[in-house]
């Protein structure tokens, strides 16, 4: 049975993690309201996709102290304002992106957590990095300035049986080892179980924690 309210739904997923898996909840879609509520129940971290959308809820929620994580496709132009509204970006796809992150951290001094968006699978829909090519540029990932390279993010292909899904997210969890990252941002209301069981850091949780959407993407864009 799913439960009902989102405190009986924090409440199961908590039930399920372990100490070593943070719940990211993905409030892009839900109002202000439903994450106000999620953090009156001591959730801090919440992960949102478009820049617009998130902007006005941080505004709204400026009186709580939460944090920000940048899940989405971040566009070359959104950048800057991304990094004035998030300490955590999870979707950086290639080098190009890393360096203009950088450079651009360093003009606004700070000096964000990035998580290197990797493809492990053939998937038309997503994007990442392929491991060779994250091999081929880790040198210059490592060496930029201004930002701090935590981690892997991974997302799995639609269509995929638990099993395979797990040993994607293992391979994910032996990339990261290998280039000495130990942040780990797998699992999706989905299959969020089979990543945690890999050794997932971060689970980014929307559907299975608010429930269904009220607003559709198409209603936020016209705002
Ligand atoms: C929307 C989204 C999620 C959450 O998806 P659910 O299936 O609703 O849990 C996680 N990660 C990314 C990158 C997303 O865009």
């Amino acid at each position: 049975m799913v439960p009902e309210s989102a405190a009986e739904r924090l409440a199961a997923i908590r039930a399920q993690l372990s100490a070593s898996t943070q719940l990211l909840a993905v409030s892009k879609g839900h109002p202000a309201a439903a994450i106000r509520e999620l953090a009156g129940l001591g959730q801090r971290s919440f992960g949102e996709s478009r820049l617009q959308e998130a902007s006005a809820k941080q505004e709204e929620l400026a009186d709580l102290s939460l944090d920000w994580h940048f899940i989405g496709r971040l566009q070359a132009n959104k950048v800057r304002p991304v990094l004035q509204r998030f300490a955590w970006l999870h979707s950086v796809d290639s080098l190009a992106l890393a360096e203009r992150v950088a450079r651009i951290a360093g003009e606004e001094g700070v000096c964000p957590k990035l998580l290197l968006q990797v493809k492990l699978r053939p998937d038309p829909a997503k994007g990442g990095f392929v491991p060779e090519e994250l091999h081929q540029a880790w040198p210059q990932l490592r060496a930029l300035p201004s930002v701090q390279l935590v981690g892997l993010m991974t997302m799995a292909p639609l269509g995929l049986a638990a099993e395979q899904r797990q040993s994607l997210f293992g391979d994910c969890a032996a990339l990261a080892r290998e280039l000495g990252l130990d942040q780990l941002s797998m699992g999706m209301s989905g299959d969020w179980p089979e990543a945690a069981a890999a050794g997932s850091t971060w689970v980014r949780i929307g559907s299975a924690l608010f429930g269904p959407k009220p607003l559709s993407p198409p209603a936020w864009d016209a705002i």
